[in-house]
């Protein structure tokens, strides 16, 4: 990054810092790259795709001209596949799949993928249509990748579809949760509008379980779908967390999303506690808001971090320091009740057995202190246990249990998608993952209904 901090004289540089960090390739650049693919036949990037995009076919479309056929390729599998070009972890997907990555380097998937879509944004292509009226309704909690991929779907086979969400703006995680330096928030809102134009009402500022109760929506729709997500970050459980100057990492992304850029990050020693992708973003959203030094302390090690390799990479190329084996203790006040240290514990990993993660336990008598200015807790998210429970539905510990073919619930007429039904060993929690079974679910409400809309319709 430079020295960032030289660069926050203005809001407009401040700004500036947050634009997308990769440029797109130009016309001769997606060429040039579109003209490297094999087009293998049983191509194994297509099975390596959560979503199965035919990616040969639209590589093949972009090197012929036919960009409008190539975005429509990959949004006709994947509905998000504008952000999914963008946010997918491609060396472990469609990319770690492909042929040439044992002779030169694989094609670069999400790059072509990103220029095709862009180019049907730029130029307001619409792509698909609604499908005739069943006269069958369905509701989705929540606008995320799993809701809008429904919504999609369900919109497309002729079913009147609302989405209630309880922001003011749709689209989840995509819109307000990703790091706007990989995902700008107009990539989502046009896959938003992509589902709203095909007669998808989303009922924003709308909470369920709060602004309207879980049986109104089971009593006025043929089918519920819960696609709320998960949470806030969790609480540390430590002494001094009512502190001044502590953020929770996603609600710092999220201001950032908004153009809101927290002014007291200048100059600061910002610490960042976790190690999974929410921790980087926090991390290198710290040092795009102009922190003089930015670590990372975590109770585990490198190999145990649940980061993605390339947001670490990405993490250390921005200069965030990683303090292994280090947990914080207790949180210290100024005299203005700021936060002004950290008790930390030195930690060591003890091997369970059974196939088990090794235990991060606390080196006795290994206390000792880290000055700093700002503190963003990354440790995960918390679940919306409240909604779960309104709908009265069977979980693990907050992960909804849904069966793994027809994402159908404990209750027959609510189903479930994306992060609320990640966890406990089971899913991952990513948004292509959220996206194709959004439309999984929306195929299994239709086995079930279809032969109903017929007779109703
Ligand atoms: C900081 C961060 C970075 C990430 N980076 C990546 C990445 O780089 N790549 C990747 O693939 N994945 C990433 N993920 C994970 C990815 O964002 C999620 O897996 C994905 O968004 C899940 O989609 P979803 O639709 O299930 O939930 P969400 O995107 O969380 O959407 C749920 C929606 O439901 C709404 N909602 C919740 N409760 C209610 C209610 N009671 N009433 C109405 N609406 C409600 C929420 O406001 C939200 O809009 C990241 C996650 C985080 C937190
Ligand atoms: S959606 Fe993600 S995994 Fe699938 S082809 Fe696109 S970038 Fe690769």
């Amino acid at each position: 990054m430079g020295n960032l901090l030289q660069n926050l004289l203005s809001a407009e540089d401040l700004a500036k810092n947050f634009d997308e960090s990769k440029p797109s390739y130009n016309a001769q650049e997606a060429l040039d790259e579109a003209n490297r693919c094999l087009y293998c036949y049983d191509a194994p990037c297509i099975k390596a795709c959560p979503t199965g995009i035919d990616i040969p076919g639209f590589i093949k479309k972009i090197a012929s001209g036919n960009l409008k056929g190539s975005a429509k390729n990959i949004m006709e599998a994947n509905p998000i596949g504008a952000s999914c070009a963008r946010v997918c972890p491609t060396e472990e997907l469609c990319e770690g799949a492909c042929v040439l990555n044992n002779s030169t380097k694989p094609i670069m998937i999400g790059d072509l993928q990103r220029f095709a879509t862009d180019w049907s944004i730029k130029n307001e292509q619409v792509l698909f249509n609604a499908g005739e009226k069943n006269g069958k309704s369905v509701a989705i909690v929540g606008s995320g990748p799993a809701g809008l991929s429904a919504a999609r779907e369900l919109a497309r086979l002729g079913y009147q579809v609302t989405i209630f969400e309880r922001k003011e703006e749709a689209g989840g995680l995509d819109t307000h949760g990703i790091v706007p330096f990989r995902l700008p928030k107009d990539i989502s809102l046009w896959e938003v509008e992509q589902v709203e134009q095909l007669g998808v009402e989303i009922r924003t500022n709308t909470e369920i379980g709060k602004d309207m109760i879980a049986d109104e929506l089971i009593d006025n729709y043929n089918t519920v779908i819960l696609a709320a997500g998960m949470s806030t970050v969790p609480m540390l459980g430590i002494e001094g967390e009512d502190l001044g100057g502590i953020y929770d990492a996603i609600e710092l992304v999220e201001k950032t999303k908004n153009k809101n850029y927290p002014k007291e990050f200048a100059g600061k020693h910002v610490v960042v506690i976790g190690a999974g992708n929410t921790a980087i973003d926090g991390a290198t959203t710290s040092v795009r808001l102009g922190a003089d030094n930015v670590q990372i302390l975590y109770r585990r090690t490198e190999t145990e971090m649940t980061a993605y390799e390339f947001e670490y990479e990405f993490a250390k190329q921005d200069g965030v320091e990683f303090r292994w084996l280090t947990a914080p203790k207790r949180l210290i006040s100024d005299h203005g009740g700021h936060l002004k240290q950290i008790e930390c514990v030195r930690m060591e990993l003890k091997e369970m057995g059974n196939g088990e993660r090794p235990r991060p336990v606390e080196v006795k008598g290994s206390e000792f202190l880290i000055d700093v200015h700002i503190l963003v807790k990354a440790i995960g998210q918390t679940r919306h246990m409240h909604i779960i429970e309104a709908f009265d539905l069977e979980h693990n510990g907050g992960v909804v249990k849904v069966d793994p073919e027809t994402y159908v619930t404990s209750n027959p007429k609510v189903y479930a998608a994306g992060d609320v039904i990640f966890g406990k060993g089971i899913g991952e929690a990513m948004v292509v993952s959220a996206a194709q079974q959004g439309k999984e679910t929306a195929y299994a409400i239709h086995q079930q209904l279809k032969d109903s809309c017929t007779e109703s319709a």
